[in-house]
């Protein structure tokens, strides 16, 4: 058993822990989690525990079905919310096979590959997301419309205001969970909140996110509200996304860093938004994965529709940020496509490999959009080559079908998985007769 190992078994024993929370997550980015008793802790570090694959969202036919989900000390954390009496802890876990080979259907896994792929070209990539997401007076029932909490706006600060408060509550929690948080305000939407996450290497960043979902839902039903990162609540506010800032390190140097470059960036930055771009339609089936997604990404609403990029333009879909004087380290390019209802270790993944390819095969980086995207005509995008990203679910699953990008970042079995599962949702919904159907029809036809 190595240090970190004896690190843990040592803490459980001081900090009186009675159960151990094993966490991974399924395909889609669902949190999984099994208690393990303290004294299982040991041969869960050696040989992992047992559970049945086949039941886990992505994860295994079942005649292959048993897995097992070994812990990773460097994750060990105790749970601030469950504070009473004997101390609750988790880790997050690798799963591996029967034979201890990796699982080829671990979301952690897959960004372990892709950071992998990175590191052999030199790099190691670098994320810190914007998570948007909307808190409501009530617990969601069918038919019944959400309430948010406050009817404040952008950057408001009001008096007692329960945002705030939970806001405090929440960032509170999650620096007791070793995550740090850089800026947290009120977003544009009634209820929207944003709180956003410190720069850190990708897998930490993914798990944070993951731990973060968690804490913000604990936290929300601790005061008797209901927190959620629904894309698209309301048609007519805002919807919630999860713009995440990406760098990529060589060694202690910024690789999308060169001084005196236009924006300072370098021909490995501009490469690798150079990759974002192509592949943009291929991504979107992961970045944005689900029928919601895709009515965020409507006119106006500050999530992007356009494939482009700019440097301080809010309708570009990948925007090279210039608050301050860039200094050398701070070099970074924001992706905006994401949701916070993505799975990110797999849109990091998918992500990651299409800005590598940019950089393999030497990708040119279009020019850069100056205008308002969102005002022009169809005709004027065209004429600046400017495409649409994917509309629907639907255009998102055909594009990517066809794509070897994403094949070969998530591996076969986890794209499968993907597109057979997106299948079923798009045929689940498209059969929905909706309330805008019987409103404008009922009443004329
Ligand atoms: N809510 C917007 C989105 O969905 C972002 C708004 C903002 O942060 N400027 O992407
Ligand atoms: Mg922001
Ligand atoms: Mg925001
Ligand atoms: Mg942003």
């Amino acid at each position: 058993m190595g240090k970190q190992e004896e690190f843990v078994l040592r803490a459980l024993e001081e900090r009186d822990v009675r159960f151990v929370r094993l966490w991974f997550s399924d395909v889609l980015g669902s949190l999984k989690s099994v208690a393990v008793a303290p004294a299982e802790l040991e041969s869960a570090f050696e040989e992992g525990i047992g559970f049945d694959g086949s039941a886990i969202e992505g994860f295994a036919r079942v005649y292959e079905a048993d897995m097992l989900a070994k812990p990773d000390p460097t994750s060990f954390q105790i749970l601030p919310w469950r504070d009473e009496g004997p101390s609750t802890a988790r880790m997050f876990c690798d799963v591996v096979m029967p034979d201890g080979s990796p699982s080829y259907a671990d979301p952690r896994n897959v960004l372990k590959r892709n950071l992998a792929r990175a590191s052999e070209l030199g790099f190691s990539f670098y994320t810190h997301p914007e998570i948007e997401f909307y808190l409501f007076k009530n617990a969601p029932e069918p038919g019944v419309d959400p309430i948010p909490v406050d009817r404040s706006g952008y950057f408001d600060h009001t008096a007692q205001s329960m945002g705030a408060d939970f806001r405090r509550e929440a960032i509170t929690m999650l620096e007791a969970m070793g995550i740090s948080v850089e800026f947290s305000h009120h977003e544009h939407g009634p209820g929207q909140q944003e709180i956003d996450l410190r720069y850190a290497d990708a897998m930490s960043t993914a798990d944070n996110i993951m731990t973060f979902r968690t804490v913000v839902r604990e936290v929300a039903l601790s005061q008797g509200i209901w927190a959620s990162f629904m894309p698209k609540p309301f048609t007519t506010h805002p919807g919630s996304g999860m713009h995440t800032h990406l760098s990529l390190f060589e060694g202690d140097q910024n690789a999308f860093y060169e001084a005196g470059a236009e924006y300072q960036l370098s021909r490995t930055g501009r490469q690798f938004i150079a990759g974002i771009l192509k592949h943009a339609p291929e991504l979107s089936l992961i970045t944005n994965q689900w029928v919601n997604s895709y009515k965020r990404m409507m006119f106006g609403t500050e999530a992007p529709s356009y494939i482009c990029w700019g440097h301080n333009n809010r309708s570009a879909m990948v925007r090279v940020p210039m608050y301050k004087p860039l200094k050398g380290q701070s070099t970074r390019v924001e992706l905006r496509t994401l949701d916070p209802a993505c799975n990110p270790y797999l849109a990091y993944s998918v992500v990651l490999a299409a800005g590598l390819k940019g950089i393999k095969e030497d990708y040119e980086l279009p020019r850069e959009a100056e205008d308002d995207v969102w005002t022009l005509t169809d005709r004027e995008r065209q004429s600046l080559g400017i495409d649409p990203l994917p509309e629907s679910l639907k255009e998102a699953i055909l594009i990517a079908e066809d794509s070897e990008l994403l094949a070969d970042a998530l591996g076969e079995h986890v794209f499968d998985f993907v597109l057979r599962n997106k299948r079923a949702e798009w045929a689940d919904y498209r059969g929905q007769v909706s309330a805008y159907e019987r409103d404008t029809m009922l009443p004329v036809i």
